[in-house]
């Protein structure tokens, strides 16, 4: 059975083009770039030139590139380093529905005296702007908004968010995990502090990811040790990984028109059929501001989980919410976040494709989840409404 790979905010295949780039660096080429000879040096070219080409991607210098090990490492290092390097500043603003990655490291800081505010999400997944305004303080050291929502796909508007912040001198940080190689960004033109994506996002392998840090941002590097990238990140680098991020961002750049026309118009299609096929379904978010790979989707009265399950007898990979959560039975931040009823929010699945989605996979799905829905929808107790079991419209369960 073919597998309907459709999971990509998850993670993504390795690009063949990458593997290929990769094989030489688990073979001949192991040199380790601070050595002073010439296997250390050709690695240190291989380095340099994945610098270039991740600058190139994102519209900066090379010099504003480090490399990390992975998303969650560069948003721990972009909020230390604000933090750090402004002591006397104890207040951050972030969102309600950002990554644990970002999540988890305000409520640290929280625990440690700062003051957080979270940003709430209307419906839609959209922020109020008035409220973002007057959130700003004068001891406000950092700005955290994600560019877009792993699980919604709505993208924030990113661009109003920076000048405000940069009206009032405070630093920007945003978590571009899902928007690097989905959406063009020019960094050239958006004045954020740091900006931080992820090797596995983007078909580079797992164990990799970079942060863009701003000439002259303050800087206080997480990872103390050796001298590398500028003593801004200490270990010996993944040269593998490096240079498959490097390959990946280059193709990403190749591959965006792609992901706007051709896997948008299949992720639209994937939309429409199954809203006209299966009653009671929701998509959750905004439609029009959202990434061209994403679908988010809710059934009333059925368990994700049980689709998933089901969908996977079929070979159809998808996701009943954030990667990250669909291991816990509650629905996810982020949907409670938008205020998606109980009902509803159980029953969310998201689909997300990419470049290597073929049409042949929406067909797939197409046929193979409304008698799934079906099936589920008759076995349900919620639906029946037994006695006890049914469900209660209030999403802050
Ligand atoms: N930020 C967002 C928005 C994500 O979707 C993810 C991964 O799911 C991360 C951060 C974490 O990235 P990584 O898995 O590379 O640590």
């Amino acid at each position: 059975m073919s597998s309907v790979y459709l999971d990509n905010n998850a993670t993504t295949m390795v690009a063949p083009e990458v593997r290929e780039a990769i094989m030489p660096l688990l073979g001949e080429e192991y040199g380790n770039p601070s050595s002073m000879h010439r296997l250390g040096g050709k690695s240190g070219l291989f380095l340099s030139q994945a610098r270039e080409k991740i600058a190139a991607g994102l519209g900066c210098d090379s010099d504003e590139i480090i490399f990390t090990s992975c998303g969650t490492e560069g948003d721990n290092t972009a909020i230390f380093s604000a933090l750090e390097s402004q002591p006397e500043k104890k207040h951050i603003i972030t969102t309600r529905i950002e990554h644990p990655a970002v999540l988890n490291v305000a409520k640290h800081y929280e625990r440690k005296g700062y003051s957080v505010t979270y940003l709430g999400v209307d419906s839609k997944g959209h922020f109020n702007i008035d409220e973002y305004r007057a959130a700003i303080r004068p001891d406000t050291a950092l700005i955290s908004v994600m560019y877009a929502n792993n699980e919604s796909g709505v993208i924030s508007p990113i661009e109003e968010m920076v000048d405000i912040a940069k009206e009032h001198d405070v630093l920007f940080h945003t978590d571009a995990v899902q928007a690097v190689g989905k959406i063009p960004i020019d960094l050239k033109k958006l004045p954020v502090d740091y900006l931080v994506l992820s090797g596995h996002k983007i078909h580079a392998p797992k164990g990799v990811g970079a942060m863009y840090l701003r000439r002259n941002t303050p800087f206080r590097p997480f990872m103390l040790g050796g001298h590398q990238e500028h003593g801004r990140r200490g270990g010996t680098e993944n040269i593998p990984g490096i240079v498959g991020l490097g390959t990946a961002m280059e193709l990403a750049v190749k591959h965006i028109d792609d992901e706007n026309t051709r896997v948008r118009a299949m992720r639209d299609r994937l939309e429409k059929g199954l809203m006209a096929a299966i009653p009671d379904s929701i998509i959750n978010g905004d439609t029009a501001m959202r990434l061209p790979n994403t679908l988010s989707i809710a059934f009333k009265y059925i368990e994700g989980e049980a689709m998933l399950l089901m969908l996977d007898q079929f070979g159809i990979c998808a996701s009943s919410g954030s990667a990250c959560t669909s291991g816990s039975l509650e629905p996810s931040h982020v949907l409670r976040a938008m205020g998606v009823p109980f009902t509803y929010a159980h029953g969310s699945l998201r689909f997300s494709l990419s470049t290597y989605s073929t049409d042949e996979d929406i067909d797939i799905v197409l046929k193979e989840l409304p008698p799934i829905i079906s099936r589920l929808r008759q076995m349900s107790p919620f639906r029946r409404g037994d006695e006890g079991l049914d469900w209660v419209d209030d999403h802050d369960h």
